[in-house]
């Protein structure tokens, strides 16, 4: 028999800008030395804010294309290409491990900027499978937490659980210029859900549009929330967590990551 894997860290991570993915910054440094400093996974199952569908589906392609789902950056972002493989049968065992949720195979989709962005600094080889799970607009929070439990056991067996979002992600007061400190509603809202996380308080995070004033302002919708959930759902009982990173991107962009079990 073969020993099981020790069991691998789950990750959310805030994701910023498209631009991150060209870009050197501290952000991106911060990516690289947390990349080189996880352990190496079998496979990558990455929750990204930008696969936003009604329905759960899972990218099952061998070779998942490089999507660049974004319009009004430069030319050099929409060159890069993250040429990971995909892994058709992990894809085929989370339909089978969801077939309640209902989970779908889908071979439309690849993999967006949410995963690509993080992942051309976290794993530049691009020598790790990647498979994509789709988040299910039509769900509340609360569905997505308690899938994010149901994953957990992949941790078990050599999968990274990236989670690509952002705790703070208010397009509407962008501040293009990056010169401004960012909001109060923001930095209030994004060391909330860091203290919170830090203790292990994680269920009051899930129902978040009760959270007041700073969490509707951090949170207009939930896309880009909901990929923490996925990570705090996998937490085991009484694992710690960190915060490798925190920050801001164009003032209203919480660059916040969350890492559960040790890099
Ligand atoms: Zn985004």
């Amino acid at each position: 028999m073969t020993p099981n894997p020790p069991r691998m860290p789950a990750l959310f991570v805030g994701h910023g800008t498209p631009m991150n993915a060209i870009g050197q910054n501290g952000f991106t440094r911060a990516w690289r030395e947390l990349g080189a400093a996880l352990p190496r996974p079998r496979a990558i199952l990455s929750v990204s804010a930008h696969w936003y569908v009604h329905g759960t589906f899972v990218t099952a392609n061998a070779r998942p294309p490089t999507i660049h789902d974004f319009a009004g950056f430069p030319q050099p972002l929409f060159e890069v290409r993250y040429d990971a493989p995909g892994e058709p049968a992990l894809a085929a065992s989370l339909v089978e491990m969801l077939g309640a949720v209902p989970a779908r195979a889908a071979t439309g989709w690849g993999l967006d900027h949410g995963t690509w962005s993080v992942l051309v600094h976290l794993y530049p080889a691009a020598d790790v499978p990647v498979v994509q799970l789709s988040i299910d607009a039509a769900q509340p929070p609360s569905f997505h937490y308690a899938l994010g439990r149901s994953l957990a056991p992949l941790r078990e067996q050599g999968i990274l659980l990236l989670g690509s979002g952002g705790i703070v992600h208010n397009l509407a007061r962008v501040d293009w210029s990056g010169a401004g400190p960012p909001p109060s509603w923001a930095t209030e809202f994004d060391a909330f859900v860091r203290a919170q996380v830090l203790a292990g308080e994680d269920a009051p995070l899930v129902p978040y549009a009760e959270l007041g004033a700073s969490a509707r302002m951090s949170v207009p919708t939930p896309d880009h929330y909901l990929p923490l959930l996925y990570v705090l759902g996998s937490r085991q009982p009484g694992e710690a967590a960190t915060i490798p990173l925190t920050g801001f991107d164009l003032g209203s962009l919480s660059m916040t990551s969350v890492l559960l079990g040790a890099a």
